[in-house]
C-alpha cells in the first residue's frame, strides 16, 4: 500500500483514531536507536504558542514576546527589579528618565535581584551623543551574563580598540564578526542566545555557548565559551553558576538602557539541546515514556480506535501485554471480517484498511513478531480485494 492510500484510508475514519488530525501515526521513518520519535511523530508535542513582540525604532521600544519576563520596560517601578551590585545589597542609583535607565558614573554596577541560566536576551542600549575618551574609554559599559560573562557594550561606531574588547565581543574571549554599529546617541539592539557550560562529574560535555545578535547582524555564531572571560588575564574553563543575576556595567561612562527582557530556555540535557538525537541510553527511555502515555491514553478508548492505539505505542517500545490485548482484539476482528462475504467487504474497507496499513509499519519496524498472524490474513484480504494496487 503506497502513503497516499494510507492517509486516504486512515481519513475515512474520523471516529475510529486519536489525535490523528496531524496526519497517520503509522506514516515517517519509526524511532530508533537515537531518535525517540518517528518522523512526522503525531504524538510530538505541538510547540508552546508565544505572541511575537514588535521590534523597536530610534523612536519608541518594541514590546516583547509574551511570554518574556520584562526586567526594564520603561517604568520607574521597574528599577525595584534591580539593586546595587554589592556583597549587601542595596537599592541603585542608576537612574530612569523619560522610560530609559541609565548608569550614573562611579554608582556601581547593578544586577537583577531575580536570577536565571540558558535565555534568550533582549537588551538596547545606546551611548552619549557627545563623544568622549577613546579606545575603552569610551561609551563602556556591559552587560554579564549571569554576572559572570561580559557581552561588551562600547562606542566603537568610530572608536578602534583591542578586538576582543570590542562592543558586542565576549569580553576576553572572542570579537565579534563584523562592526554593525549605529552612531553614538542611536539606540543599538542586541539579541543574545546564552547557553552555559554543562558539566558532569567534574568533565566537561559541552563549552556553553554564546549566540549575539547586533542590530539584526550575527556577531557571535554559537561561540564557545572558555571560562567566563575578564580583563588582562587569559580565563580558564569552568563550570558557570546553576542561575546568576544579569549585571549591567558602570564603567564611569553614561551609559543608557530600555526595553529589557529575557525568556529562559530549557535546561540542556548531556546530550545537546534537543530531543532530536539522543544516547541509545537516553533514546529508549523517551521511547518507554511515549509508549507509556500512548498506552494511557489506548486504556480510555474502546473497540478499533482502542486496538489501534495500543499498536502504536508498540512503534515506540515492546510491551507483551499490550501485544496480547491488541492480538486478541485483531483476531477478533480478523474472524468477524471473514464472516462477511467478500462482495460485501467494501463497508469494512477502512477499517481494515487502518489495520492493515499499521500491520505493514510494525512489520517494516520489527515491532511485531515475524509472520505475525493477523497482519498476514489482513494482508491477503487486501490482497483478495485489490485493494494493495497502487493509484
Ligand atoms: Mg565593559
Amino acid at each position: 500500500m503506497n502513503t497516499r492510500t494510507a492517509l486516504v484510508a486512515l481519513s475515512a475514519l474520523p471516529c475510529l483514531l486519536q489525535a490523528a488530525n496531524t496526519g497517520s501515526p503509522f506514516y515517517g521513518d519509526p524511532p530508533d536507536e537515537h531518535h525517540p520519535w518517528a518522523v512526522h511523530d503525531q504524538n510530538r508535542p505541538q510547540p508552546v504558542r508565544v505572541e511575537p513582540g514588535t521590534p523597536s525604532s530610534q523612536e519608541q521600544p518594541g514590546k516583547p514576546p509574551s511570554d518574556a519576563i520584562v526586567l526594564f520596560g520603561g517604568a520607574a517601578s521597574d528599577l525595584d527589579k534591580w539593586e546595587a551590585d554589592k556583597k549587601v545589597p542595596e537599592p541603585t542609583k542608576w537612574e530612569v528618565k523619560d522610560g530609559i535607565l541609565q548608569c550614573v558614573p562611579k554608582s556601581g554596577y547593578i544586577r537583577t535581584k531575580e536570577e536565571w541560566g540558558d535565555c534568550q536576551l533582549h537588551v538596547e542600549w545606546a551611548e552619549p551623543a557627545d563623544i568622549s575618551g577613546e579606545s575603552q574609554g569610551r561609551g563602556n559599559s556591559g552587560v554579564f551574563l549571569e554576572g559572570h560573562l561580559e557581552v561588551q557594550v562600547l562606542d566603537n561606531y568610530n572608536n578602534p580598540t583591542y578586538a576582543d574588547g570590542f562592543a558586542a565581543s565576549l569580553y576576553g574571549i572572542n570579537p565579534p564578526m563584523a562592526n554593525a554599529l549605529h552612531k553614538p546617541g542611536e539606540w543599538q539592539v542586541y539579541d543574545i542566545v546564552f547557553r552555559k557550560p554543562v558539566y558532569k562529574d567534574g568533565k566537561a560535555l559541552d563549552a556553553g555557548y554564546v549566540t549575539v545578535i547586533c542590530n539584526g547582524v550575527l556577531v557571535q555564531d554559537h561561540t564557545p565559551l572558555e571560562g567566563p572571560g575578564g580583563h588582562h588575564n587569559r580565563s580558564k574553563t569552568g563550570p558557570f553558576p546553576e542561575k546568576g543575576p544579569l549585571k549591567l556595567q558602570d564603567h564611569g561612562n553614561p551609559v543608557k538602557y530600555r526595553n529589557i527582557w529575557y525568556r529562559p530556555l530549557p535546561k540542556r540535557t548531556v546530550e545537546g539541546a534537543t530531543e532530536g538525537s539522543l544516547s541509545p541510553e537516553a533514546a529508549l527511555a523517551k521511547r518507554a515514556e511515549i509508549a507509556k502515555m500512548v498506552r494511557d491514553d489506548a486504556a480510555k478508548l474502546e473497540g478499533n480506535a482502542k486496538t489501534l492505539r495500543e499498536l502504536e505505542s508498540l512503534v515506540y517500545a515492546n510491551d507483551e501485554a499490550t501485544l496480547k490485548a491488541a492480538t486478541a482484539s485483531l483476531d477478533a476482528f480478523v474472524t468477524s471480517v471473514k464472516a462477511v462475504p467478500a462482495d460485501k467487504l467494501e463497508s469494512k474497507k477502512g477499517e481494515i484498511m487502518a489495520f492493515n496499513n499499521a500491520l505493514q509499519y510494525l512489520a517494516k519496524a520489527k515491532d511485531i513478531p515475524d509472520g505475525y498472524a493477523p497482519a498476514k490474513e489482513l494482508e491477503e484480504i487486501v490482497k483478495a480485494q485489490g485493494w494493495n494496487t497502487k493509484k
